[in-house]
């Protein structure tokens, strides 16, 4: 579609556009049950198998430390619900606490809303003005009954990238469980599960590449935790129902893809970074770019613009989609809810601010040429709106 060709997708960390290769493997893939004893079904069981151990070198794993599941939000609900369950259930504890971070993902945060975990202590990690935790106030709040500290690598709205190695070695040092959130990072920062120290971490295809459908949890030997899904005995019985083996093959595809070409694609994410805060500065200096003095991810930029009402914010909004920009105001399912992003206001970004920020993360196709093109649809939608609110003044 000639349409399509125009638009510029810089939402990339909504999702990205799978790569050939992994649209291929998954038409390709076999439909025979993994579990059934019959060569077809061997076949399948031997590609998923392969699949697991491609996953597992992706993180410096083994391949029996990964469960496949079907996306980034089941992987941390396995993660939290998991752990939480084993502690209260297999071991028996009556008094158990789990620390997270006010910017997690809503997979993570409103793990919290469920009724079945009402008698557990959430406790909230406090975060400075970049969402970054506080690891001197962090360790304060640990007590006996903290059983699990779940904090992801890198937020998906900011880009801002948490001191994980330093949670891991503290979570480590105090004997509790770390769950780290990769799901935006992977990809973006190479990693080893293990030299980190997490006990337990999400990763989902559709967010490096790969086909929707298809997501890992990586839990170190030893660990335990209880399922969520209760019925066959599919991924060492941590995931039960029939494995989606093509969604499983695409995702292994671009876990290969990703480590042979990491320099390039972040070399690339970065020139277009690069490329695209520059223009922005030249023309719109005035925009204030979120975490602008940390290290954030190399794909992502979150911009903060002076509207002076909610108003003026969603007809940016509006305008921007209307030029050909795909770019989005946060999360891409809290967008539906029509609410300021939880990340930003946590930040301590007003519920304004937080409304007029936009998050531009690019991809891999992107290129220098649509930065350029994308700072002059921002710079016409933004001078849109302020002209419209002169000449209603002017009325
Ligand atoms: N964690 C993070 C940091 C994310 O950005 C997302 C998706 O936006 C998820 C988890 C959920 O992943 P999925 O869409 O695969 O359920």
């Amino acid at each position: 579609m000639s349409d399509e060709k125009k638009y510029i997708y810089f939402d990339n960390n909504s999702t990205t556009k799978p790569f050939k290769e992994a649209s291929r493997a998954e038409e390709e893939a076999r439909f025979a049950n993994a579990s059934s004893y019959h060569r077809p079904g061997l076949q399948s069981r031997f590609a998923v198998e392969t699949a697991r151990a491609k996953a597992a070198a992706f993180i410096g794993a083994k391949p029996q430390e990964i469960t496949f599941c079907s996306c980034g939000t089941e992987a941390n609900n396995l993660a939290l619900a998991g752990v939480i369950n084993y502690y209260k259930y297999s071991a028996g504890l009556s008094d158990i606490s789990v620390i997270i971070n006010p910017t997690e993902h809503h997979s993570v945060l409103n793990i919290t809303r469920n009724p079945a975990f009402k008698d557990i202590n959430f406790m909230i990690a406090p975060i400075d003005k970049n969402g970054l935790v506080d690891l001197a106030a962090l360790e304060k709040m640990i007590t006996p009954s903290v059983i699990l500290i779940s904090i992801m690598m890198a937020n998906n709205e900011t880009g801002a990238i948490m001191p994980y190695q330093q949670i891991g070695a503290l979570c480590r040092q105090k004997s509790i469980l770390f769950h780290c959130d990769a799901v935006c990072a992977s990809g973006k920062i190479k990693y080893d599960a293990k030299k980190i120290n997490c006990d337990l971490l999400s990763v989902s295809a559709h967010k490096m590449y790969g086909p929707k459908g298809a997501a890992f949890l990586y839990k170190k030997r030893g660990v335990e935790i209880l399922p969520l899904l209760y019925g066959g005995h599919q991924e060492n019985d941590l995931r039960a129902g029939t494995e989606n083996i093509g969604a499983i093959e695409g995702f292994a595809a671009c876990c290969e893809i990703i480590t042979r070409d990491f320099d390039k694609i972040n070399t690339h994410y970065l020139e277009l970074k690069s490329s695209f805060i520059g223009e922005l500065n030249k023309y719109m200096p005035g925009v204030k770019i979120n975490c602008r003095d940390i290290e954030t991810l190399p794909n992502t930029v979150s911009a903060a613009f002076d509207f002076t009402n909610p108003h003026q914010a969603n007809a940016f909004m509006f305008n921007l989609d209307a030029a050909g920009l795909a770019v989005s105001r946060g999360a891409a399912c809290a967008s539906g809810a029509g609410r300021p992003s939880h990340v930003l206001t946590a930040m301590g970004l007003s519920e304004l601010e937080a409304g007029s920020t936009i998050r531009v993360s690019f991809g891999i196709d992107n290129r220098v040429e649509e930065t350029i093109e994308a700072v002059k649809i921002i710079h016409s939608a933004y001078a849109a709106v302020i002209n419209a609110g002169k000449a209603l003044e002017n009325e």
